[in-house]
């Protein structure tokens, strides 16, 4: 704008420019080779999620990143008290579903550690213990679905079947089928409209039971006409032909159905993206790749440590969950190995001192359901990375709450960095509601604020996030990582 329109400003208007908050669309301010940045960024994230579409998968990728970058496993350290000196990066894998790693910094962990943490989990259908049967001449597996999801939103696409059998003699079998283009898929079939009189009366809740998320497995009998149940039989053979596994093998397996999609650009303008599990990998790739950064840069300030947890879409529970002890454990390893004298105060003194973004997504403002959104505390899509103060339902009842001087700090921090945020609440008043980590890493004494990435039919099979978000939210944990 030139000094003629400047010119014409009324007081009134550059009053309003002083002291209103208006948030830019972030596509209008970056420079031209952030925009190529952000492009680039897209694309390696999108192959992320393609090979990382179960909370294992997406861990022994990280890992494989780690071991490029010369991380160390800190159980196989076997140094003195204080042998881990600034610089040295260390990894900690729980049971190959969660992960914790860590750069250490120049100041002394007593000082506090910058920790950005995200879930690795999504929202899909898992096998039931004892799961295949047969109707009709039909093969199916029943289901027990993971996660909040709309059950009527998982019928009729293509699924893949991942996970994990540990047969009869201990040998571990992995699956993965439905991924290659050659592979076959499976599904989940839906009532067709000329006889869904009575099923479209339902209210959506009812429209589809949990129960009925039977998927639909095989159809071709085995040649014996006097065996029983012969296309389970049929398929049985084939699933023991391939991977020697036996019907049994199935009962305390992990098989997990997600969509057999890609991920894909999304708009004419290839400005977004639409994939299974943006909630809450785009936070995890953004935090993995943030705390990488310091991998080969001078040695950070403070110690930085990148936390992706299993379990958040089912209340962060079990030993592979953020209410397990085993982030606290990870900081007592560090404390003991960086402090020459290590005690159990130092641990305590650096929980409290510490600070970390509870990196996950939010609900964006989305224009076909206007009315669930306080349009003046949505987050949108754009306009960078979102910081929800605090979460919970009605009353922010079971929510983390941040407060202000850490809120104030974060703001601070994105501002003198050209980061672009703006904050988020999940929906009105009263109309939901919902929880992430943060409250449960709180407890141990950090300041813990929600931060993460817009996100349109969030814990549908095809969700969408606006690729300068991903990317701003990168550059946003980067900035937070170096503070000190
Ligand atoms: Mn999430
Ligand atoms: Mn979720």
């Amino acid at each position: 704008m030139g000094n003629e329109a400047e010119k014409e400003k009324t007081e009134g208007q550059l009053l309003a420019e002083k002291l209103f908050f208006e948030i830019k669309n972030c596509w209008d301010t970056a420079a031209p080779e952030e925009l190529e940045a952000v492009q680039r960024y897209g694309e390696g994230y999108k192959t992320f999620l393609d090979q990382g579409k179960t909370e294992r998968e997406c861990i022994r990728q990280s890992l494989d990143m780690l071991n490029a970058k010369g991380f160390t496993d800190i159980e196989t350290l076997l140094g003195e008290p204080g042998s881990l000196l600034p610089g040295a990066k260390v990894y900690q894998n729980i049971k190959g579903k969660s992960l914790l790693f860590a750069i250490i910094g120049n100041r002394p962990l007593s000082e506090g550690v910058n920790v950005v943490g995200a879930h690795v989990d999504s929202p899909r259908i898992d096998l039931k213990t004892n799961p295949l049967y047969e109707n009709t001449d039909l093969a199916l597996f029943d289901t027990h679905y993971y996660g909040g999801i709309k059950p009527y939103q998982w019928t009729t696409i293509p699924l893949a079947m991942h996970g994990v059998l540990i047969r009869k003699d201990g040998e571990k079998r992995e699956l993965c089928i439905g991924e290659d283009p050659g592979d076959p898929v499976f599904t989940i079939t839906d009532l067709l409209p000329h006889l869904a009189r009575e099923q479209m009366q339902k209210k959506a809740a009812e429209f589809f039971d949990g129960e009925d998320l039977d998927i639909l497995a095989g159809s071709r009998p085995y040649k014996d006409p006097k065996a029983k149940d012969r296309v389970k039989l049929n398929l049985l053979n084939l699933l023991y032909e391939q991977y020697g596994i036996q019907e049994e093998d199935f009962s305390g397996a992990e098989i997990e159905f997600v969509p057999a999609h890609k991920a894909r650009d999304i708009g004419f303008d290839r400005s977004m993206i639409g994939a299974y599990g943006h909630d809450d990998r785009s936070c995890a790739y953004a935090a993995l790749h943030a705390v990488l950064s310091f991998a080969s840069v001078p040695v950070p300030e403070k110690t930085v440590i990148c936390l992706l947890t299993d379990k958040e879409e089912i209340g962060s529970m079990g030993n592979t969950g953020a209410q397990s002890r085993f982030f606290e454990n990870f900081i007592a390893y560090l404390c003991s190995k960086t402090l020459t004298a290590y005690s159990g105060i130092a641990l305590r003194q650096c929980l409290g001192k510490s600070s970390m973004l509870s990196a996950d997504v939010n609900a964006a403002y989305d224009p076909n359901y206007d009315g669930v959104y306080d349009k003046k505390t949505a987050s949108y899509f754009g306009k960078g990375i979102v910081l929800s103060k605090y979460t919970g339902r009605g009353g922010k009842v079971g929510g983390s709450d941040a407060s202000a001087e850490f809120c104030q700090k974060v703001q601070g921090i994105l501002n003198k960095n050209k980061v672009r945020w703006q904050y988020g609440s999940l929906g009105k008043v009263d109309k939901g509601g919902g929880g992430t980590i943060a409250q449960f890493i709180a407890n141990l004494g950090l300041d813990v604020l929600d931060c993460g990435i817009p996100v349109l039919s969030m814990h549908s099979p095809f969700e969408v996030i606006s690729k300068i978000d991903l990317y701003t939210t990168y550059k946003g944990y980067i900035a937070f990582l170096r503070e000190v």
